[in-house]
């Protein structure tokens, strides 16, 4: 499955604590991050992760244009919600993308809790379903 982390500057520790705790099971994918987040997380835990542009760059619409290609499974999203973003209009598009294409997204890590042991135990089979369908269907 392919996997965005992104996480606001407040909730960076946060998503590191995350991260590591659940490496076992993220590493078994493939990894994406807004470019702060996922340094972070490289740095603590050694993973691969494919980086776009930081956030505010930029980052955000990138991880959203995968989205919109059917190329994310999970988007895991630890958002402050006490500071202003300056890139507010691209993380509520983010968000929306994640509604359009029925793709699962947390923004907190309580959720975030529940869908990595789902997909631990086989629960995200059916994005392999979707997968193989645009395949067939010359992806439209
Ligand atoms: P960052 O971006 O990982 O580069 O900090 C995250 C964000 O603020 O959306």
């Amino acid at each position: 499955m392919n996997i965005a982390l992104i996480a606001h500057d407040n909730k960076k520790s946060e998503m590191i604590d995350f991260t590591i705790a659940y490496s076992y099971i993220l590493k078994k994918h493939k990894l994406f991050a807004t470019g702060t987040t996922g340094t972070r997380i490289n740095e603590a835990t050694k993973m691969d992760i494919h980086l776009v542009k930081s956030g505010p760059l930029g980052g955000d619409q990138q991880i959203g244009a995968m989205i919109a290609e059917n190329k994310m499974d999970l988007v895991i999203f630890f958002r402050d919600p006490l500071t202003a973003q300056p890139h507010e209009p691209d993380i509520i598009a983010l968000m929306r993308l994640c509604d359009v294409y029925k793709v699962p997204l947390t923004t907190n890590i309580g959720g975030a809790e529940v869908l990595i042991r789902a997909l631990e135990s086989g629960f995200f089979q059916w994005r392999e379903i979707i997968h193989t369908d645009d395949n067939r269907e010359g992806n439209k």
